[in-house]
């Protein structure tokens, strides 16, 4: 058992080195030797499995026997048609179903957490597949243990287990605790930390003992299933909207069927048709579709550094109307520099700063002691703001290297969001300094004295003005102000909670964070297109207000509220103000949730972005939570829908416009789809009711389905981004799939097709009046053409072709020449027309057929025009 062993045989045993890691030659022979470090994962389905799975369907079981019936009955090209459609339509559906399914893998890989490891005498981080047995692993707040630890050094460490044990309340962590005893639960185990539970506070580094399925989650999650699928609302709209069009369908061919046996037709024709317009117009292939599109969606997104984790968040993303951000890193560049300090009574320039003065060093020294971050000529590692304070120190030959040998940390209390403070006990000559830095209000209140003149005085009303007022004019300039203050104590046995109490305020630092280029355009691209954009920042209201201003947040001051004046509002003034409200400042995490509810429950859709262990909840509140790919912790992650990559705001909106992209495509193909489908229903219909012979034999239908159900509807799904997206307001997230226009569109074009095609075969009995196989060839060619040419207008509901351009989507215009072609194949070789029973049509009769064919295209541009006059 590890957890009884001491450090010295857990080395010894895993050959490691506390101080310099593992070498990467080392790293690299135990992965080859061990695998990667992850649990196994339940076993993909066969391609064979998979195929069933599209087979698997009541319709295609009535085609199948349809097929063996004509068979039976002698008509062989029949059948070998049926199952030849039968077969494209599983590998269409295979391929796309594959296809989606990879895109989503390749994202799931993406999102893999990564680990912080000692390896060659540095701090790296890598993925946490690439973690071996033996490696020193650094624990931070945030983060996921990576494997099986047994602990060397703990600070506070605090982790979370339920993954493991059930248990939701954090677990306290101590390295030195070495246990006896062969029963202990792994709860109690507080020198190991377990793969998959998550640091909820505190730092620590361990050994790694056990990786992969060998580690005490792997024993228990043998496999991990993988097999639940996320489905879109829009997904799940679509599959009950296919179920209840499918019966639709169904009651319709019965009825056909029920027409045709009192007109006293050919029934087993008439059978063949029937299953034959049932299989062409129930969308069955629809929820793949959309699965495909969404995928396809997600590849775009993430080249635009945005990851999304849920697909339904693509579609809540074209609704969003607010967007809360963060301000550091999200909106500035977190490219900290520090350019004025306060202290001694004097507030100057960096280059003001002496280090002769006592007062001047000790705020630079206490800075440099009082931060996580490393930092040298070739590297620096951790939070930007610290590193900034670093850099301040190497200004002047004092460096974090040093400092630390000279005063070794024993001690501390890290830095969170809601205290806005962080404390560490280092050792000066045989006594110990406690030293905090942090927001300055926050750490004002918790100062007895002043450290002045070399010495300590105590903090008057009105050497608390001053500092006030520095602070003030730094935040004013946009700087984040950063206060540090101090406090000496014998023993090193000081209790934590008394640690941050009577504090010696020693001064203050103020530091620039520019905007991130760009984030003004997008910010103003964002007011255009209805969506308000809100900053929500742990930092003080001044430097909020500051930058705001700057990127056109904010106009006026009356804009900004101070997070805990927010949280204390009762429900309905809050509602009442949070309009007016551009810039939250000084939030703590919690205050977040009560941002999102008021927003939400004024029918917003919110969008909103964290990085701490803390956000979790409110990234879970938001329609959108949006973690930070580079600063963000796992947990943050793992919470949210959607992460950057790069942290920057302007990719929320591109996100968003990519959203509303996706959206509309789905939208268009859907459209497209069911107006071909109604257009099939009401051309044999109505045909069949008005005593026609069949206005198109049972694989014609087959055929329509299989080349424009496939890739012209595919095509408009990935039809290019409309460039104008974000000049139109948000979307409706309630508005339904067919609303307004779209709906007219629909059934409008599925009765202009259907009656083109009747138009066609009308047209053709009369050119033709001894042969229905000519009239049939007629309708047949129109209704596939037609639903071809249309699928140009289909692309924007008010642009016309020549606006989008009308080879502006290649994809689209393959699938229209390829349909055209094959459509022609089919009459034109003999062989083929033989089997398809149709006929060689004349020059004038392709003529006619074109002219047939692209009325609905001219139609819907005529309606577009007179609709833009009109409004
Ligand atoms: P956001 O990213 O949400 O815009 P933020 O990053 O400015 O906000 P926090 O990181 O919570 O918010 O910082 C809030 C305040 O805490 C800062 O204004 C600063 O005074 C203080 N602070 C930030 N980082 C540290 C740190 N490492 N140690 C001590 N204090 C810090």
């Amino acid at each position: 058992m590890w957890f009884e062993k001491s450090l010295d045989e857990i080395i010894k045993e895993f050959n490691t080195d506390i101080v310099n890691g593992l070498s990467s030659e080392e790293a690299l022979a135990r992965k080859n030797k061990y695998g990667p470090n992850k649990l196994a994962e339940k076993k993909k389905k066969s391609i064979l499995k998979l195929l069933f799975e599209q087979i698997n369907d009541v319709l295609i079981y009535i085609l199948l026997a349809a097929a063996v019936i004509s068979a039976l009955l002698g008509e062989v090209s029949d059948a070998v048609i049926i199952m030849v459609v039968i077969v494209l339509n599983a590998i269409i559906g295979l391929v796309q179903e594959s296809k989606a399914e990879k895109a989503l893998e390749s994202l799931k890989k993406l999102s893999f957490p990564k680990a912080l490891v000692k390896r060659d005498g540095r701090i790296v981080e890598i993925s946490s597949e690439d973690v071996v047995i033996g490696d020193i692993v650094v624990l931070e707040a945030g983060k996921y243990v990576p494997c099986d630890l047994r602990l060397i050094e703990t600070a506070n460490l605090k982790i979370e287990e339920s993954a493991l044990t059930g248990e939701s309340v954090p677990s306290e962590k101590y390295a030195e605790n070495v246990l006896k005893g062969e029963d202990i639960a792994l709860g109690d185990q507080q020198n190991m930390a377990f793969m998959s539970t998550m640091v909820t506070y505190g730092r620590g580094t361990g050994v790694a003992v056990a990786a992969s399925m060998d580690t005490e989650i792997g024993k228990i999650a043998k496999m991990l299933d993988n097999d639940e699928k996320n489905l879109t609302p829009l997904q799940v709209k679509l599959a009950q909207l296919g179920k209840i069009l499918g019966f639709g369908v169904l009651v319709i061919c019965v009825l056909m069927f029920i027409v045709a046996v009192i007109q006293k037709r050919d029934l087993f024709e008439m059978f063949l048709t029937a299953i034959s317009l049932a299989v062409a117009a129930v969308p069955e292939g629809l929820p793949a579709m959309v699965t495909i599109v969404l995928a396809v969606g997600v590849q775009r997104m993430i080249k635009k550094n945005a990851i999304i984790r849920k697909l339904p968040a693509i579609e809540t993303l074209g609704s969003v109307n607010i967007i809360c951000s963060d301000k550091t890193g999200t909106l500035t560049q977190n490219k900290m520099t520090v350019t004025k300090f306060y202290a001694d009574g004097t507030l100057d320039n960096i280059s003001g700063l002496n280090m002769k003065n006592k007062v001047h060093f000790a705020l630079v020294e206490y800075m440099i002691l009082c931060s996580d971050a490393t930092y040298s000529a070739d590297s620096k590692t951790g939070d930007p703001t610290e590193i900034a304070l670093l850099e301040l120190g190497a200004k002047f030959d004092l460096y974090k290297k040093d400092e630390d040998r000279l005063h070794v940390r024993v001690n501390e209390i890290p830095f969170d969001s809601d205290r806005k403070l962080m404390t560490t006990l280092n050792r000066f000559d045989n006594k110990y300094n406690v030293i905090t830095k942090g927001a300055v209000d926050n750490l004002i209140e918790i100062c007895s004295s002043i450290y002045l003149n070399g010495g300590i005085v105590p903090f008057s009303e009105e050497l608390k003005l001053k500092v006030m007022n520095a602070s003030d004019s730094m935040s004013k300039d946009a700087l984040r102000v950063l206060a540090a203050a101090f406090k000496k104590v014998d023993s090193i046995e000081i209790e934590i909670d008394s640690m941050e109490k009577n504090l010696t305020f020693v001064g203050l630092v103020g530091m620039i964070d520019p905007p991130r280029e760009n984030v003004r355009d997008s910010i103003e691209e964002c007011k255009k297109s209805g969506i308000r954009t809100v900053m929500i920042t742990g930092d003080h209201k001044n430097t909020a207000f500051a930058i705001a201003k700057e990127l056109g947040i904010a106009k006026d001051f009356s804009q900004v509220m101070l997070g805990y004046e927010f949280d204390k509002l009762p429900e309905k003034e809050a509602g009442n103000r949070i309009d007016n409200l551009r810039v939250f400042a000084r939030v703590s995490p919690e205050h977040k949730v009560k941002i999102v509810k008021t927003l939400k429950k004024k029918g917003n859709i919110v969008s909103m972005t964290g990085d701490g262990v803390n956000d979790a909840p409110s990234l879970k509140t938001a329609d959108i939570g949006v973690a930070m790919g580079i600063t963000g912790t796992d947990v943050a992650k793992d919470a949210s829908d959607m992460i950057l990559t790069d942290d920057n705001f302007s990719t929320i909106v591109e996100a968003v416009k990519e959203g509303r992209n996706i959206y509309n495509n789905i939208r268009k193909s859907i459209t497209f789809l069911l107006s071909c489908n109604i257009g099939e229903i009401i051309a044999l219909f109505i045909g069949i009711v008005l005593g026609w012979p069949s206005v198109l034999r049972p694989i014609h239908l087959l055929w329509v389905n299989l080349i424009t159900d496939s890739l012209p509807a595919l095509a408009l799904g990935v039809d290019p981004d409309d460039p104008d997206i974000m000049k139109e307001k948000p979307r409706d997230a309630r508005e339904g799939l067919f609303s307004g226009k779209n709906g007219v569109f629909l059934i409008g074009n599925g009765i202009l097709i259907g009656v083109l095609t009747l138009s066609a075969f009308y047209v053709g009995t009369r050119i033709y009046p001894n042969s229905v196989m000519h009239a049939q060839t007629m309708s047949f060619v129109v209704l596939s053409v037609s639903q071809l040419f249309y699928t140009l207008s289909m692309r924007h509901s008010e642009k016309s072709i020549f606006q989008i351009g009308i080879f502006t989507n290649r994809y689209l215009i393959g699938a229209i020449i390829l349909g055209i072609v094959l459509q022609n194949v089919v009459i034109t070789v003999p062989f083929l027309a033989s089997v398809f029973k149709v006929f060689r049509l004349t020059l004038n009769d392709w003529m006619f057929v074109i002219l047939l064919s692209i009325v609905p295209l001219v139609v819907n541009e005529i309606v577009k025009m007179l609709w833009k006059q009109n409004t």
